[in-house]
């Protein structure tokens, strides 16, 4: 027996404009439709339509983890500062992190991703080979203080996440659990419906460990790709995008001076450094009003000059030279992120270009930008060769010209390795008795993320249009008349819930039919069933929501159909 959900009692309302600060489409659909409503910037509540999709998405997340071995767990969101000291993240996180104090004045913060916690579950529970492999897994929501909370739920500031960590004794281990976890996430986005595609999310030669991204195209994405029309090779841009060598004395280049614009606006910007202004540009640090808001880190945080440009006045928008990082050694240390080189502390040139070498140094004293020679005026570690990628750039594999698409980021995972078991010291005792150090993978599911990602690709010009599997119920009852058509239409409800399917019904008195046909195609449930004028001789419309196709039929085979 399913549930009937009588929308004259539904607390959501639909609405007839686009919420004023909507810019994307889900955005906009979301919250005219009912799914849900802003709490504060990137903070979201969940009405009863939108939690049952949420529900949904989480079940089948769930299904699939289940399906691997992943055992779920549920850990707290508020943490202890202790586990992000020892692995350096409570300051290299940087401004993305919340943090707290409690009232005795202890540091807080709230989790933006578990690798700590779960280390240290495992460090507590397991001792010896025989309790590996595990794989854990938890759906929670997640806090990241972004800067740039927009899009709606797409990318919020407390969000919900399936995240998953394994740990294993060996490298082939890790690949095992690696490959389960990417088979898993094949089959919940095929299940959830999603396009998508499998990127690889960081160059190889970035430090070896193996990392991909589900992106699914979409315009609202934030992410570009590129995408082999021939073979199967796709790629985030930002994997393609850095070359990480090592030093080779002559072989490091020295750095080009860049012109810094006479009038800071994007438009000028863009074409000092030789994009267009809607580029994503990496390897930037941008100032608004003196205050630094946003730093280009590869396969961290990326500065898009288009969108600077949509929240700030572009006057007010600069680009800051080498000086700006004095003190400013938090901003620097991630620069290549956590599977990159590790030591780097110091960048001798954020200004950056297509073609341009970012050379990292030793030297941490280095103000000067401008025609330094690597290895003459300071010391190199190593070196990054920026490249963006353009439209029919080469294929690596084959040669074809690429496509370059946007996308939403649903999912990644990552063959992690031994940077959180090392800082934190996870050993399991060996088959030979000696401790081994773990191994391990961390993997994401973005769940409220994915959510607005259907509706951004199912959606058409009249509202949402779900999936069967995701909907928040299979069929709409639409009572369109009088008040006899109300109780026919709550019959057949009940009739249908009996069989195990999931009404919801518009049962609302005065409003109009004509209204409630518009809100049932807004609100995107797969079937719509019309009790009207001839229900009372028991004949139904059946309409599918996507195609349109509707057709007048007898009470009982409608139900039929739709059981
Ligand atoms: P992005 O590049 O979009 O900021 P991320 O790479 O920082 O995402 P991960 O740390 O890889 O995110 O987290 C795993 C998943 O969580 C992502 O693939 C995405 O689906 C989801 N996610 C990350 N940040 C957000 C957010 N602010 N709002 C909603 N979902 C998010
Ligand atoms: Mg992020
Ligand atoms: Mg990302
Ligand atoms: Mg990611």
């Amino acid at each position: 027996m399913a549930q009937v959900q009588r929308m004259s009692r539904l607390m959501a309302k639909t609405l007839r404009d686009d919420p004023a600060d909507a810019e994307v489409l889900s955005h906009k659909l979301l919250v005219r439709a009912g799914y849900v409503r802003r709490t504060a910037a990137g903070v979201w509540s969940w009405l009863p339509l939108g939690r049952k999709v949420l529900a949904n998405v989480e079940r089948i997340v769930r299904e699939e983890m289940d399906a691997i071995g992943g055992q779920e767990v549920l850990l707290p969101a508020l943490l202890p500062r202790e586990p992000y000291d020892a692995t350096g993240r409570w300051d290299e996180y940087g401004q993305e992190l919340f943090r707290l104090k409690d009232r005795k004045g202890g540091d807080y913060l709230l989790g933006p991703t578990h690798e700590e916690i779960f280390t240290l579950l495992v460090k507590d529970q397991a001792s010896s080979y025989k309790d590996l492999p595990v794989i854990l897994y938890q759906i929670q929501n997640k806090f990241r203080d972004e800067a740039r909370p927009r899009a709606g739920v797409l990318r919020g500031r407390e969000f919900c996440m399936k995240d998953s960590y394994s740990f294993d004794t060996e490298d082939e281990g890790l690949a095992r659990s690696y490959a389960l976890h990417r088979e898993a996430y094949r089959k919940i986005f095929a299940r959830l419906g999603l396009d998508y595609r499998i990127c690889a999310a960081t160059a190889g030669a970035m430090g070896g460990s193996k990392s991909e991204e589900f992106l699914a195209p979409a315009e609202a994405g934030e992410d570009t790709f590129a995408d082999c029309p021939n073979c199967d090779f796709a790629a985030n841009t930002e994997a393609v995008s850095y070359e990480l060598k090592p030093v080779d004395g002559s072989a490091v280049p020295a750095l080009e001076e860049i012109p810094t614009p006479d009038t800071p606006t994007i438009e000028t910007l863009a074409a000092s450094l030789g994009v267009p202004a809607s580029t994503t540009l990496k390897n930037l640090l941008v100032k608004v009003d003196g205050e630094i808001v946003a730093v280009g880190v590869p396969g961290d945080r990326e500065v898009d000059l288009g969108k600077v440009e949509a929240h700030f006045a572009p006057a007010a928008v600069e680009l800051v030279t080498a000086e700006d990082f004095t003190g400013r050694e938090d901003l620097v240390r991630g620069y290549v992120g956590p599977q990159g080189l590790e030591k780097v502390t110091y960048i001798a040139d954020p200004r950056v270009a297509p073609g341009t070498s970012w050379i990292t140094g030793a030297n941490k004293d280095q103000t000067h930008a401008k025609n330094v020679v690597a290895g003459r005026d300071f010391e190199v570690d190593a070196y990054v060769d920026v490249v963006v990628v353009q439209e029919g750039d080469p294929c690596p594999n084959c040669g074809t010209g690429l496509k370059l698409d946007r996308a939403i980021e649903i999912g990644h995972i990552f063959q992690l390795g031994r940077k959180y078991t090392d800082a934190l010291k996870l050993d399991v005792l060996g088959q030979n008795g000696k401790p081994v150090r773990v191994t391990m993978g961390s993997y994401g599911v973005g769940v409220t993320r994915a959510v607005a990602a259907l509706a951004e690709q199912t959606a058409d010009d009249k509202g949402l249009c779900w999936p069967a599997e995701v909907a928040p119920a299979d069929v709409h009852v639409v009572a369109a008349g009088k008040a006899a058509q109300t109780e026919l239409a709550l019959e057949v409800s009940e009739q249908l819930a009996a069989k195990g399917v999931r009404v919801l019904v518009d049962d609302r008195a005065g409003v109009s039919p004509g209204v409630k046909f518009t809100d049932a195609e807004l609100i995107g449930v797969p079937k719509i069933l019309v009790a009207g004028r001839r229900t009372a001789e028991g004949v139904v419309e059946l309409k599918d929501r996507r195609t349109g196709e509707r057709e007048e039929l007898p009470v009982a085979e409608a139900i039929a159909r739709l059981t």
